[in-house]
C-alpha cells in the first residue's frame, strides 16, 4: 500500500464569496504498516485532507495516487478505494443506523460488493476484533455505551478488510477506559495486521505514545512530516502551530536546561521512568 499526495489543493464554493482555500500544496507519502498523525488547530485543514484520502472530495490541483493509481482517473472505482481506506468520522456513533449492531458492522462490506455470508463473518470477525461479544450481535447499537458505539463504529470500516484506516479524533468524549481500548486496538492493528492507521488527535500525549510519524498542519499548509519524535523536538514548528508539546517533552526540555541529559524524548511515563533511572544508577 502506499498513498500520495502531489502538490494538493483543496478549496471549497470556488468562484463564490464563500470561496475558502482549506488545505494548500500539499505532498506527502504514507507508507504501508505506517501509524501516522494529523495534528493542527481547528480550521489548519485536517478534516479536509483526511476526506481527499479516500475520495470523498475531489481535489481542485494536484492529483493523489493510491497504489500508484490516480483515484481520480476516469476509469478508477472509489467505491473499491473507500473498502480499502476505511474512514472512521468524528463521533461515528451518530452514523450507527441500523436496527441492529449486526446489520450496522454488514453495511460497509455490503457496499463494497462482498456477498451476505461473507459480509457477516467478516462482520463476525471485525466485533471480535475490536471486542464487542456475540451476545451483543442483536442489540440496537442505540442501546450501548459511548464507548461500545465507537467500537461497533470501527467495526463496521474493519469488516470491509481495510488496508489503511482513517480516524478523526475517535478517543473524542470517551472516559479513559474506552480511550486506552481504542488506542490499544489501534495499535493492534497496526502491529498484528499490518493495517495503516492515519489518526488526527488534539492529544499530543496519545500521539507520543501511538504514532510513528506526524503531519503538522498550520492554515492549510503543512508545516512538518517526520519522525513523531523529531517533529516533537521541534519547538518553534509546534509553537507556531500553536500547538502544545506533549508533557514527557516538556519534561525532557525542562530536565535539559537544567543540564541534565535524557538519551532521547520519553513517549510516555513508563518511558520516562526507565530513563531516569537508568541514569541515576549510571551516576552512582
Ligand atoms: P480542521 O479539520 O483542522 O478543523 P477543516 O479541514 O475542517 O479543518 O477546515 C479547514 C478550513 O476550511 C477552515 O477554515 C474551515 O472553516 C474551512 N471549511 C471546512 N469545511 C468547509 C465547508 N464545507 N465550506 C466552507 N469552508 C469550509
Amino acid at each position: 500500500m502506499s498513498l500520495i499526495f502531489n502538490e494538493v489543493e483543496y478549496t471549497y464554493n470556488p468562484g463564490t464569496s464563500f470561496e475558502k482555500k482549506a488545505v494548500t500544496d500539499i505532498s506527502f507519502k504514507i507508507d504501508d504498516g505506517d501509524f501516522v498523525a494529523i495534528i493542527g488547530q481547528t480550521g489548519s485543514g485536517k478534516s479536509t485532507l483526511i476526506q481527499m484520502m479516500n475520495g470523498l472530495i475531489k481535489p481542485s490541483k494536484g492529483e493523489i495516487y493510491y497504489n500508484g493509481e490516480d483515484i481520480w482517473d476516469k476509469d478508477y472505482s472509489r467505491k473499491k478505494l473507500r473498502g480499502k481506506v476505511g474512514m472512521v468520522f468524528q463521533y461515528p456513533e451518530h452514523q450507527l443506523f441500523e436496527t441492529s449492531v449486526i446489520k450496522d458492522v454488514c453495511f460497509g462490506p455490503k457496499n463494497i460488493g462482498m456477498k451476505e455470508l461473507d459480509a457477516q463473518i467478516s462482520a463476525f470477525e471485525a466485533l471480535k476484533e475490536v471486542g464487542v461479544g456475540d451476545e451483543f450481535i442483536d442489540y440496537s447499537p442505540l442501546e450501548l455505551s459511548g464507548g461500545m458505539k465507537r467500537r461497533v463504529a470501527i467495526a463496521g470500516v474493519l469488516a470491509m478488510k481495510p488496508e489503511v484506516i482513517i480516524l478523526d479524533e475517535p478517543t473524542a468524549g470517551l472516559d479513559p477506559e474506552g480511550r486506552n481500548h481504542i488506542l490499544g486496538l489501534l495499535k493492534r492493528l497496526n502491529e498484528e495486521k499490518g493495517i495503516t492507521i492515519v489518526l488526527v488527535s488534539h492529544s499530543m500525549e496519545d500521539v507520543a505514545k501511538y504514532a510513528h510519524k506526524v503531519i503538522v498542519m498550520n492554515k492549510g499548509n503543512m508545516v512538518a512530516y517526520d519522525d513523531t519524535m523529531k517533529v516533537f523536538a521541534d519547538k518553534e514548528i509546534i509553537d507556531e502551530a500553536g500547538l502544545a508539546l506533549p508533557q514527557m517533552c516538556m519534561l525532557y526540555f525542562g530536565l535539559a536546561g537544567k543540564g541534565i541529559l535524557l538519551p532521547d524524548i520519553p513517549r510516555d511515563e513508563t518511558d520516562a521512568y526507565k530513563m531516569i533511572s537508568d541514569l541515576y544508577e549510571n551516576m552512582n
